[in-house]
């Protein structure tokens, strides 16, 4: 909504908003919704994404994969895609890939967004790829921002990663300050900001800052 608003103007924004909530308004019947029982009665997978990136080939087979298990599939506020079933699940093995990878939310930085300073996808394809085995991250959530506007909500997150950038020696260098001990909107508590580090040294300070947040 942030982009459409830049785009179009505050006025013009203001005014297709209230348009579209009062034909709502006229529309909207009260839900008639039974609530599920919690998740005792299901088995759950997670397949973690990258970004959000999921190639036409793996979408396929998730879709294929669930359909055959009858599961249900919910994608979570993490770039997460989550596979509920009756029974336990077999992934085939095109898909587990996806399976223990860390929890990490990246917006789109620089590479689609004008905001950005940083690229945050590069960033959660590194720290990925570094701590796929880190057991300190373990329910855990890394939350990268491309700039302090924080739209992958960097604050509220157990590690919160919002892009800066450094000059060092007359050049400009990528770099994300780091939050550390957002409650994940459990409470108001947001992270505490902590040191700015260069992007090319995030897998290495995050990793330590880890073992330090245990
Ligand atoms: S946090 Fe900044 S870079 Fe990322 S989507 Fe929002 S405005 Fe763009």
């Amino acid at each position: 909504m942030r982009h459409i608003r830049q785009r179009i103007g505050d006025e013009a924004f203001r005014v297709l908003l209230q348009d579209h909530l009062q034909q709502q308004k006229g529309t909207t019947q009260p839900l008639d919704l039974t609530l599920g029982k919690g998740d005792g009665q299901w088995h759950r997978v997670t397949l973690q994404t990258i970004g959000g990136e999921l190639s036409t080939q793996a979408a396929k087979r998730i879709a294929e994969t669930a359909e055959a298990a009858n599961a249900q599939i919910r994608i979570d506020l993490h770039h997460g895609l989550l596979l509920y079933s009756r029974k336990p699940l077999q992934l085939p093995q095109q898909l587990q890939e996806f399976v223990n990878r860390p929890r990490i939310v990246a917006c789109p930085g620089n590479r689609t967004c004008r905001n950005g300073l940083v690229d945050c996808l590069q960033a959660a394809a590194r720290l990925s790829a570094a701590l796929k085995d880190d057991a300190n991250l373990e329910n855990k959530t890394i939350a990268i921002s491309g700039c302090p506007n924080h739209c992958a909500h960097s604050p509220v997150a157990d590690i919160g990663l919002a892009g800066r950038l450094k000059t060092i020696d007359g050049q400009r260098q990528e770099a994300f300050q780091v939050l550390l001990g957002g409650d994940n909107g459990r409470s108001a508590k947001l992270g505490e900001p902590m040191e700015t580090v260069l992007a090319a040294e995030l897998c290495c300070k995050v990793s330590e800052i880890l073992v330090q947040f245990r």
